[in-house]
């Protein structure tokens, strides 16, 4: 299959950096527990993600397990969270299992913000959370940040801005921590190219931070991802490079897509394209059987009717699924 379901970085890491990596592991203390405040890589991620001063970080095994202290920690009873819909899923669903109360209030049909019936919810709600990401995923759009720094203000609590595809967008409201004592900004190194190791970072105040880890469980980075974060960290050049030539093929994807005939192609931010066909789940279907496997979002939601998300892979994986897709639309 050309895997192009799942926001992957297409590239592997360079033959000389996988030998150092292979060495670092070969002498890795595997007999011993990880470092379990992981301070060597956190100095790293600090430099490499130009973390302000004065902000405190907390890791997580991925995103998702930072998404699921954060459900824990506001979990009282009738605590709701927010976020919008369509977004990423896991927020619903790690709220959800967390016992915490899910509300989502649908983006605009061009995919923007509806920030009147976001400030609406926050005042009927009281959320907890509210979960933004920026940019968006499955709709690959950032969204207007004065926008959402209205909701920040508004908010009776903690807002989120979940950034898994900074690398892509240029965006970011790390510099705005200082002024909102309610917001923290997310990362992950999954979209940027090591989501096998799974290495979430929430950044912000020492305050929350430090409430927050006590629903961490203990070791939850693991040494060796520790050890290999930290090496590449120390080579991030090589992940920017890839993001580069990967924000190259976007462009020339979604060129090449606005050009197939009945598609809707929108610009994305992200590592990925989200678009509009016609019988979306028989297009899903023959791409499938063509050896190239997506994302079919048809039916998730009204606003994502006949869409389907493709990963920006190699120049090679993009025409691969450009010729599967012709192919499709012409049988
Ligand atoms: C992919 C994705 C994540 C998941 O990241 P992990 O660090 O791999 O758990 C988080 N947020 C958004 C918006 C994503 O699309």
């Amino acid at each position: 299959m050309v895997k192009l379901d799942a926001m992957e970085n297409p590239y592997r890491l360079p033959e000389a950096l996988r030998a150092r990596l292979a060495r670092l592991v070969q002498d890795a203390p595997l007999n011993r527990y990880p470092d379990p405040v992981a301070a060597a890589l956190k100095a790293r991620l600090r430099q490499a993600l130009e973390v302000p001063a004065g902000m405190e970080l907390l890791l997580g095994n991925g995103s998702d397990e930072l998404i699921q202290m954060l459900a824990l920690a506001a979990a009282r009873p009738d605590a709701v969270a927010l976020g919008v819909e369509p977004s990423f899923t896991m927020f619903r669903t790690i709220a959800t299992c967390a016992g915490v109360r899910y509300v989502g209030v649908d983006l605009r049909e061009d995919f923007a913000l509806d920030v009147e019936r976001m400030l609406a919810a926050v005042v009927r709600h009281r959320p907890a959370l509210i979960f933004i990401a920026y940019p968006n995923n499955p709709t690959g759009n950032l969204f207007d940040a004065g926008l959402i720094t209205r909701l920040i203000e508004a908010a009776p609590g903690l807002v989120v801005v979940d950034e898994a595809y900074h690398s892509f967008a240029g965006e970011s409201f790390l510099a705005r921590l200082a002024r909102h004592s309610n917001l923290l900004v997310m990362r992950t190194l999954s979209k940027l190219g090591l989501a096998g190791i799974r290495l979430g970072v929430l950044v912000g105040g020492g305050a929350w931070l430090t409430q927050l880890d006590k629903l961490r469980l203990p070791y939850n980075v693991n040494t060796l991802t520790q050890i290999v974060a930290a090496e590449v960290l120390q080579h991030a050049e090589v992940l920017t490079e890839q993001a580069a030539a990967i924000k190259l093929e976007r462009g020339r994807l979604l060129r090449e897509l606005q050009r197939v005939p009945g598609v809707t192609a929108y610009p994305s931010d992200a590592n990925f394209i989200l678009f509009r066909i016609g019988h979306a789940e028989r297009v899903f279907d023959g791409l499938k059987q063509r050896g190239v496997l997506i994302k079919s979002l048809h039916g998730s939601h009204r606003l994502l009717a006949d869409c389907l998300r493709v990963t920006v892979g190699t120049p090679d994986e993009n025409d691969a699924f450009l010729t599967a897709l012709t192919q499709t639309l012409n049988a």
